[in-house]
């Protein structure tokens, strides 16, 4: 972050757009209090883009539809029972919320709606300090009750109050806080850390669909490790993705193989690399299959009469692990099948380095990858994360090798798929011949033409077709 100031600066623009002073001042007029809040405060004091404006006021949900229909192009109700009402003013959608002052009934996570009259109340009810900013309207005063401004400063993400209290009234607040700290880029403060694993079992009371559209939001987060890692710590992985810290294996006396969790996280890190600079955006399959790719290895670990230790089949093992627990999150069929193929066909590659691979193996490799290639790709890339620098450049090498072999076949393949604009029949329609050597020669002539010129249609093809026919003689 640069310098509050600046950021203030950046605040204030956003919030005196023509719509957002006509709103400010509608409910200014109407005697009741407004402010952006939440999300898009934290934003733009992080520089990050803005998606959604919410707003916040004193004013009760019919009190701000009547302020907000007027002048709105659409609006609708989210929840009027929770207060929200959504409007679009020109380019800008809005969500304005009534001031709440929630309690909670400990066994689940609906809380007992109720409306509140002031706006730090409505603030310090809300999940981490830099959510808990608002910026009031017109008067672009900036009310920060829980020390915000320094957390983000400071990278951290703190509850407002009692982190205990926090989890406990609403334990989806501690995936969200793994969750922000993969966006942000942030820290889990101490106490919240030691509140989550000390309440990290409440996340049972969460739905599954919740808890796995925050689990898809940590992934696609730039910074998915450090999210998980906050899971994994604070016991909620157990809960919810227990195949991930089982990936910690005690490391044996000899260090005979490296962590798999560790591998696997550092994998993650690397896919999400490759993925950017293959120009791809934020992709859940290959993120999830990087990061679920070995989930087979406890299960199949053995050691071996010599000592070895082998994880025999733990591709086709990890593949139906990862699709249970998919399923049981909620995840939708596509995502599912497509990670637990590419779990599947993890360790194809590894085949590739020894013995270079016949055309008709590239060729079912890619057959059997499907639309997954790419993915696929940057997985068995991401794999490799031996420090060892000759050995990880070699695996490198022969994946580059992999790539420019599929990339000639199919180029072969379009080749051999090519064909002049004009066929046997026609040429000897227009040349009035009858088969023979000179049909053949007229075939290759217009195949150099399609070589050279790409298709040109029939008509120009018949007409070049004559004249070299002329010119022949
Ligand atoms: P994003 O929209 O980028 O996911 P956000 O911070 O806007 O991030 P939302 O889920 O849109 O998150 O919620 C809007 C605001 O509501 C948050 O900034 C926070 O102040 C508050 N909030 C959301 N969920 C909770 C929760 N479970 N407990 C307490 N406050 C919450
Ligand atoms: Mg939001």
């Amino acid at each position: 972050m640069e310098s509050v100031a600046a950021a203030l600066a950046r605040l204030q623009l956003l919030a005196t757009g023509p719509e957002i002073s006509l709103l400010a001042q509608r409910f200014a007029d109407a005697g009741h209090e407004f402010a952006l809040v939440g999300g898009p405060v934290r934003d733009a004091f992080l520089g990050r883009v803005v998606s959604d404006l919410d707003f916040t006021t004193d004013a009760t949900p019919d009190q701000i539809l009547a302020i907000v229909a007027p002048v709105a192009d659409a609006h609708w109700d989210i929840g009027r029972e929770f207060g929200t009402i959504g409007a679009r003013l020109g380019e800008e959608t809005v969500e304005i919320t009534t001031y709440r002052s929630d309690s909670y009934d400990g066994a689940t996570r609906k809380p007992v709606v109720e409306f509140g009259s002031r706006l730090e109340d409505d603030l310090t009810r809300r999940d981490f300090t830099i959510n808990a900013m608002a910026l009031r309207l017109p008067e672009c005063v900036l009310v920060d009750p829980a020390g915000g401004v320094e957390d983000l400063l400071a990278g951290v993400l703190r509850t407002p109050g009692a982190p205990q209290v926090s989890f406990g009234d609403d334990p989806l607040r501690m995936m969200r806080a793994a969750r922000f700290t993969a966006q942000l880029g942030f820290r889990l403060d101490d106490a919240a850390l030691a509140a989550a694993v000390e309440l990290a079992p409440s996340i049972d009371i969460v739905s599954r669909e919740r808890v796995s559209d925050e689990l898809r939001k940590l992934l696609l987060a730039p910074e998915a490790g450090r999210g998980i890692r906050v899971l994994v710590d604070s016991g909620i992985a157990e809960r919810v993705l227990p195949e991930v810290p089982a990936l910690r294996l005690e490391i044996d006396e000899h260090a005979r193989h490296k962590d798999v969790y560790e591998h696997s996280l550092t994998a993650l890190d690397r896919a999400i690399v490759l993925e950017r600079e293959r120009g791809h955006p934020p992709t859940l399959v290959l993120r999830l299959a990087v990061l679920l790719h070995d989930i087979g290895k406890p299960e199949t670990r053995k050691i071996e009469p010599d000592g070895s230790v082998t994880f025999h089949h733990h591709d086709v093992l990890g593949a139906k692990l990862a699709a249970r627990r998919l399923r049981e999150l909620r995840f939708d069929n596509d995502t599912v099948k497509a990670v637990a193929e590419l779990i599947r066909l993890h360790l194809r590659f590894f085949g590739y380095s020894e013995g270079r691979w016949s055309d008709s193996a590239v060729r079912r490799y890619v057959r059997d990858a499907g639309d997954l290639l790419e993915w696929l790709h940057i997985l068995s890339r991401a794999d490799v994360t031996t420090r060892n620098q000759r050995k990880s450049g070699a695996l490198a090498a022969a994946y580059d090798d992999l790539e420019a072999r599929i990339a000639a076949l199919a180029e072969e393949e379009e080749l051999a798929a090519i064909r002049p604009d004009l066929d046997g029949e026609q040429i000897m329609a227009i040349l009035g011949l009858k088969p023979g050597r000179e049909v053949g020669d007229a075939y290759r002539f217009l195949m150099e033409l399609r070589l050279d010129e790409g298709s040109l249609g029939y008509d120009i093809a018949r007409s070049r077709l004559l004249e070299w026919w002329a010119a022949r003689g």
